[in-house]
Formats: structure tokens, C-alpha cells, sequence
């Protein structure tokens, strides 16, 4: 599969090298789809609206999205403004309404994303159309997946893609809504480095108190653009409403990013340690998540030993332990002995919870 063809092709759109799309999780009225944009507008660097018109919501009973009602508004916003229009599209009659609604650009959400069936439909219903396609990462955290909807796209004969990284699924509470797991974005760059991505702080972050600080992160990690949901209210907003933010705060966000240039200098050798040290904190909260999973475990099994009188430290079964983890270890050249000590520590641990019943 031959994707080195990726057009850098928003740099055009944009004198900032970053590529700033902003506007509501939804739209929900024609005022507040008027409203916004026109507030956006007068924003120097955003270049893009963005609108939902039909939500991919978690439950039947939550705020569904307009509809093609909202496809006139983005329509009439479009003419109002200047600005360019992004929607979401999960099926083809979805591409169909907005190609009659003159959408410029379209996104594919991280839902659909995660279905391969829903992807090919849509990268079907694009072939012969030319428009630019932003292609979400999938709600789970796995880069084949992400980079394979991205194929699908460009097999469909569309190279104006960029992938937008908007965080993933945690499983278990985080600070933010979505884990950024940096290391899954810049992996995609470096196998890719053409692509152009775009930051979504607004999914990442999940409240509006944690947006600075996320797409603070990503500017560090050398990203393409942003998307972030700006809504006139965002206390009223009927889809996630915690983290939208004002036209006259994302002004002052915006302010207080510094966007760097790409080219080397100090600041961004600065950069480049931010970058790895980010991908490391990633890694080590997500070890964190790990331990705390293995505990709870561990406290179950205590449980069980506890209720059937069964003795805690099983000798077989901890040798057993110890050596299949280092090998494990070894085969992804960990040193030996580094792998023994943190699991007698892990076990230790473990025994020490158990006893506790
Ligand atoms: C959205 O952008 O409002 C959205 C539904 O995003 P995601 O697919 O990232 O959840
Ligand atoms: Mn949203």
C-alpha cells in the first residue's frame, strides 16, 4: 500500500502553519449556528466551522442531532461568514445530503472509525467526489485500525485526508475524557510523514477547565491544527456541554498557545524533550491503571483464598510467575533481573493485600 502521496493540502487555507477548525459539538438551532459562526468569524485564524448535524450519542435517549434541517444553517452560515463548513458523516445518504448542502469538508467520527463495514460504505459513497475527509482515531487505541480507515479513504481516490487524534476510550476514570496516548499519534507520523494531523483537545480534555492544558501538550507534539468546540452557550449546549467553550475564550485560548514554527531552534529542542517526556508520562499512567486492575484482582482471589482456607503464597505458582515474566521480558529485551525485581515487588504487594482480609 503506497500512502506517501498525502497533500499537505491545508496549509493554503491558513497564514498560521496550524489549521484552526472551531464551532459546536451540535448544531442545534438556526440562531445558535449563526450566532457562533458569526463570533468565530471575526476570529483571526479559524478557517473552518464545525457542526454535528447527526450525533453519534452512547444512549437512544440523549440529543440525536438535527438532521438535514441543520444542513440549510451550515449552508447559510457558510454564506454569512466566509468560513468553510465541517460535518460529521457516518453513512453514505449522510455525504449525499451534505455534497446538495455544498459542506466543504467532512470528518469521520471515532465511532464509525472503529467499524471497518461503516468505513468502506463511505469511502465507497466518496469515490469520484473531491473533498477533504478528516479521519478521527478510533474510540479504542489501536493504530492499524486508525491507519486502515485512512486507506480506505485514499483507495476511495480522495488525498485531501488528514487524521484528527481526539484521545481514546479509558477504561478506567482519567483525568481526562479520553487518554491522549501521544505515542499512537506521533507513531502515525512517523510512518506517515505527510499526513497532517489535526489536535482535538475538546474530546481529549472533556472539560473546559483542562482544554489549555491539553492543547498545550499537543503543540508540543508538533501537530498540524486543531479542532475544538466552540459553542455561543455552552452551559445550554444539549451535547457535551462541560467542554465547549465561547467564541470570546477560544480568542483568549488561542492567544495563549504559542505555535511554533517546525524549524529546529532552541525552543524547539525544548519541544523535543516536552514530546518524549509526554510520551512517557503516557506510558507511566497508564502502567499505573494497569496496577491498580492487577490489585483489585488480586484482592478477589484473596477473597476466594480467604473463604475456601486455602493458603495465600502458592510457591508453584509465584515460580511460575517469576519465570514467564521474564521471559516475556526478555523477548522484548528487558534485562532479567529487572523484570525479577519488579515482579517480587508486585507480588510482595499483592500477598500483603491478600493478607489484609
Ligand atoms: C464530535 O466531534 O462531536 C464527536 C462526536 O467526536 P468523536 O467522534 O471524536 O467522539
Ligand atoms: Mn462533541
Amino acid at each position: 500500500m503506497n500512502l506517501t502521496g498525502f497533500q499537505k493540502w491545508f496549509k493554503e487555507l491558513s497564514e498560521l502553519k496550524h489549521l484552526i477548525i472551531a464551532g459546536p459539538c451540535a448544531a442545534e438551532s438556526e440562531k445558535q449556528v449563526l450566532e457562533t459562526a458569526m463570533e468565530i468569524s471575526k476570529i483571526k485564524h479559524v478557517k473552518v466551522f464545525r457542526a454535528g448535524v447527526w450525533k453519534p450519542r452512547t444512549s437512544p435517549s440523549d440529543f440525536q442531532g438535527i438532521g438535514n434541517e441543520a444542513l440549510k444553517w451550515l449552508s447559510d452560515a457558510k454564506k454569512n461568514t466566509g468560513l468553510l463548513t465541517c460535518v460529521e458523516v457516518a453513512t453514505p445518504e449522510h455525504i449525499e445530503q451534505c455534497l446538495k448542502n455544498n459542506v466543504d469538508i467532512f470528518w469521520i467520527g471515532a465511532r464509525t472509525v472503529a467499524n471497518p463495514f461503516s468505513v468502506q460504505a463511505i469511502a465507497d459513497a466518496l469515490k469520484g467526489i473531491d473533498v477533504p475527509v478528516l479521519v478521527k482515531n478510533p474510540i479504542n487505541p489501536d493504530l492499524k485500525l486508525w491507519i486502515g480507515a485512512i486507506e480506505r479513504v485514499y483507495n476511495a481516490g480522495i488525498n485531501k485526508i488528514a487524521a484528527i487524534h481526539r484521545g481514546f476510550y479509558p477504561f478506567e476514570e482519567t483525568k481526562f475524557r479520553n487518554i491522549p496516548k501521544w505515542e499512537i499519534p506521533i507513531e502515525l507520523k512517523t510512518i506517515f510523514p505527510d499526513l497532517q494531523i489535526i489536535n482535538d483537545p475538546s474530546h481529549i480534555a472533556g472539560k473546559r477547565e483542562l482544554l489549555l492544558k491539553a492543547a498545550e501538550q499537543a503543540l508540543c507534539m508538533d501537530i498540524d491544527g486543531f479542532m475544538i468546540e466552540t459553542h455561543i452557550n455552552p452551559q445550554q449546549a444539549l451535547s457535551d456541554a462541560n467542554q465547549q467553550i465561547t467564541p470570546a475564550e477560544l480568542t483568549e485560548m488561542l492567544d495563549k498557545l504559542i505555535f511554533r514554527e517546525k524549524d529546529f531552534n532552541s525552543d524547539d529542542f525544548k519541544c523535543q524533550l516536552e514530546n518524549l517526556r509526554l510520551q512517557i508520562d503516557s506510558i507511566d499512567f497508564q502502567l499505573i491503571e494497569l496496577l491498580s486492575k492487577r490489585m483489585k484482582i488480586v484482592e478477589k482471589i484473596g477473597n476466594y483464598k480467604n473463604d475456601n482456607n486455602i493458603s495465600i503464597l502458592q510457591l508453584e505458582r509465584w515460580r511460575q510467575i517469576r519465570q514467564t515474566r521474564i521471559k516475556a521480558g526478555e523477548e522484548l529485551n528487558l534485562d532479567p533481573e529487572f523484570v525479577k525485581k519488579l515482579m517480587q515487588i508486585i507480588h510482595n504487594h499483592s500477598i500483603s493485600i491478600q493478607t489484609k482480609n
